[in-house]
């Protein structure tokens, strides 16, 4: 039990510090600050796949828990867990006979206290994994993720980061999920980046979650209408039933359906989205569908006209229907951004500078907007957007409605 560093740990060390160095940066951008150089084992920041050595036993860091044998610790120690940012560990299963697991939740560091008799140790644990520095909405990942999906979770949060700036949590997990919990996390299980069950699940999954986000922000704000005219959507798309059959298999389906990002895989077990649910999930699906198949969508609402069973002028009111419903969910993302970054009037400016101005500033917003949905011209032209409102209004004046 040596308490004074040895000079050969001391040299160790300056490499840790190195490796360290970077893990404090990404700890600088998620707001915890750490200083950089450390003398000795005990001043160190364990990270996730480390193992503690103390002197009652081995404490292995493992994504975000913490496993040691309790009771052998116990027997002559007293150990407890805090953490800087007011996380509740909690006790998650015991391993084996007399094995602890306990979950450290990623929120910044962890402080384990080991009491000895009168004696007291310390170690600082920051339970997360390799991560990316992105100040405005942060990523925690209890595992090792390839570089492709922090590039692609980044550019996610970062095209949403516009409107909405929810932390986003991968979680340690062989089943394939995601949620939005209390409405303030994005949680995605690690299966879903790691071992996808079809090609571009994880972005799929952080765009539908993140999604859910952007409702939450609608829901909330003091002015309904964007909330209202949703639940709208909703109903003339026929939801309300929590029905999931599909217009792919042939049946005569709901219209919601057609926006259900899951139908657009070959394989019918993928359930990722649920738009028939609520105003919520339809948001989220629709907005997953336009990010990751724009082409095809444009296609299915095309088809919308061909259907053969039913009559004519009911093929073309479903038609104007799900384009409606994607116009209003452009009308609402563009709203939403204006308002994060709203125009400003330069004074002294007259009509002419004005306008140049407003030209200036549209084009800004609408750059954001593309972050989220790429290929948004292409999808108005394909859905001929521009004249949906005069196709509406000749419907209606054609069915003697004014
Ligand atoms: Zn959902």
């Amino acid at each position: 039990m040596e308490k004074i560093p040895s000079r050969r740990q001391f040299l160790k060390d300056v490499g840790k510090g190195l490796k360290l160095g970077a893990l404090a940066g990404a700890g600088a951008a998620l707001g915890i600050g750490y200083e950089k150089t450390r003398q000795n084992e005990r001043n160190r920041i364990y990270e996730s796949g480390d193992t503690i050595k103390t002197e009652v036993g081995d404490f292995k860091v493992d994504g975000w828990h913490l496993q040691y044998n309790e009771a052998e610790v116990k027997k002559i120690a007293r150990v407890s867990l805090n953490s800087e940012q007011g996380g509740l560990s909690k006790n998650v299963s015991s391993l084996a006979r007399g094995m602890q697991n306990v979950a450290l939740p990623g929120q910044g560091v962890w402080t384990l206290k080991i009491d000895i008799g009168n004696e007291t140790y310390e170690y600082k644990i920051l339970p997360l994994y390799h991560t990316y520095e992105n100040p405005t909405s942060p990523f925690y990942a209890e595992v090792e993720l390839s570089t492709e999906n922090l590039q692609t979770a980044r550019r996610i949060q970062q095209a949403f980061g516009n409107i909405v700036n929810d932390p986003v949590y991968v979680y340690k997990s062989s089943e394939h999920n995601g949620f939005y919990v209390d409405e303030k996390r994005v949680e995605i299980s690690s299966a879903v980046a790691q071992s996808p069950t079809y090609e571009g699940q994880f972005e799929c999954v952080l765009t539908h979650e993140l999604a859910h986000a952007v409702v939450s922000r609608i829901r909330h704000a003091v002015d309904q209408t964007n909330n209202l005219d949703l639940a709208r959507v909703f109903e003339t798309l026929g939801g309300f039933t929590g029905a999931r059959n599909s217009l792919l298999e042939g049946e005569k389906g709901l219209l919601v359906n057609i926006f259900d990002e899951s139908s657009f895989q070959k394989n019918q077990k993928v359930i990722d989205g649920h738009p028939y649910d609520n105003h919520d999930e339809l948001f989220a699906s629709i907005l997953t569908v336009l990010r990751m198949h724009p082409e095809q969508l444009a296609q299915r609402i095309q088809d919308l006209l061909k259907e053969k069973n039913s009559m004519k002028e009911i093929a073309i009111l479903n038609n104007l229907r799900a384009r409606e419903a994607v116009r209003q969910i452009i009308r609402i993302l563009t709203q939403l951004l204006e308002e994060n970054s709203p125009f400003e009037w330069k004074e002294g400016a007259n009509l002419e500078t004005y306008r140049a101005q407003r030209k200036e500033y549209n084009e800004k917003i609408r750059k954001k907007l593309k972050l989220i949905i790429p290929k948004i011209d292409e999808l108005e032209k394909g859905l001929r957007l521009d004249s949906l409102q005069d196709e509406m209004l000749a419907m209606f004046e054609k069915a003697g409605i004014r």
